[in-house]
């Protein structure tokens, strides 16, 4: 990380100590205070992503480091990549029962636990990271959200966006909707189950076993998410083609999962610099992600990637059966329905006002 970049970090901190002190001082000053006397706490945090993992994992680890700077080695976090402590998987089970006081991986990996999950993830022909975050910052979202987590002892804090992903890498072409006939493919989350009404069969696995299932053939297709990491996971030297638009995936997001008993525990300085590193890595994680691939994009290209956008028969196909998915998945859980519907509607006026904003921008530049 830059010097100038841990400087600003550390400035939201020093801002954010003052603010909690002076909150509890209230009655008596305002100066800046240093939070939490001293008390000093170590904490596990689980990932679902290997050890220096580009992007997502890479935004892991700044979390942790900015917090460890930010609260001047008060809290300590220390980082496991998928499989020291727990599988990939398993995130978000091993911060429920205390495994762990922090993990960090994508909402949908839990949905057979927490069907409405994935609601706060990817929405396939859904939300941008702009219009997620909007709706999880300043529309409610993160509320119910911390609503639906509550009952499992976690704290979800938003931390990370992909932005827009490709639809992925296949060995077979797809020319029509019936392609997706008995194709088998590791897409997580409400694409998965798009794609399993496709005719298709989704295996899910993590980032660390892509690869190798790809080449084998044990799947005939993959997306993961977008050129910066599927060039790291070297995906193009297990499949044919690469498909866009990432239509399953217009965005996904990732959480910070916090153990609410542990939460509980730390001093409301140490809470607000969890919170204001989260916060950083969201908005950092999207910036890397652009850059990086625009970058790997050039490089695959470089090297003989053949890009093909699906055929609109086959976008207009997929987005006919998501809306039936998504509707249908909300449907089938409580939790999930209450979260669907207050999306729905934001996200309705969002796309009206993109259609006046950026929308018409894209199509008048080129
Ligand atoms: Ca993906």
């Amino acid at each position: 990380m830059k010097r100038r970049d841990i400087l600003a970090a550390a400035g939201v901190g020093l801002a954010a100590t003052a603010l909690a002190g002076c909150n509890k001082q209230a009655e008596t000053s305002c100066e800046p205070q240093q939070g939490g006397g001293g008390e000093t706490f170590t904490w596990k945090m689980v990932t679902s992503w290997p050890k220096n993992f580009p992007g997502v994992g890479v935004g892991a680890e700044r979390f942790a480091k900015l917090v460890n700077e930010m609260s001047g080695g008060r809290l300590t976090v220390k980082v496991y990549a998928a499989g020291e402590l727990v599988p990939a998987l398993e995130v978000f089970d091993a911060v429920s029962r205390g495994t762990a006081e922090l993990g960090h991986g994508a909402p949908y990996y839990w949905k057979g636990k927490v069907p409405a999950a994935q609601f706060f993830c990817a929405l396939p022909f859904g939300p941008n990271a702009a219009e997620m975050n909007a709706w999880l910052f300043k529309g409610g979202g993160m509320q119910l959200w911390e609503e639906v987590y509550k009952p499992f002892g976690v704290l979800p804090i938003l931390c990370g966006s992909t932005g827009v992903q490709t639809a992925g890498w296949f060995n077979k072409e797809i020319n029509s909707p019936a392609d997706f006939q008995g194709l088998k493919m590791r897409t997580p989350g409400l694409g998965g189950e798009v794609l399993t009404k496709m005719g298709g069969t989704v295996v899910n696995l993590p980032a660390g076993e892509i690869f190798t299932a790809l080449q084998t053939g044990a799947i005939d297709a993959t997306e993961w998410i977008g050129p910066y990491n599927d060039l790291a996971l070297g995906l193009h030297k297990a499949a044919k083609y690469y498909y866009t638009p990432g239509w399953q995936e217009p965005n996904v997001t990732f959480e910070l999962d916090v153990n609410l008993k542990a939460w509980e525990t730390l001093p409301a300085d140490l809470q607000a610099i969890v919170r204001a590193a989260a916060r950083d890595v969201n908005a950092d994680m999207l910036d890397d992600y652009n850059a990086r691939n625009m970058e790997a994009l050039e490089t695959l290209k470089s090297e003989g990637v053949e890009v093909r956008r699906l055929p609109d028969e086959v976008l207009a196909r997929l987005k006919q059966v998501a809306t039936e998915v998504v509707e249908a998945s909300a449907a089938a859980d409580p939790a999930a329905a209450k979260v669907y519907e207050a999306q729905s509607a934001y996200f309705k006026r969002l796309q009206a006002y993109a259609k006046v904003a950026e929308e018409d921008i894209y199509q008048i530049r080129g």
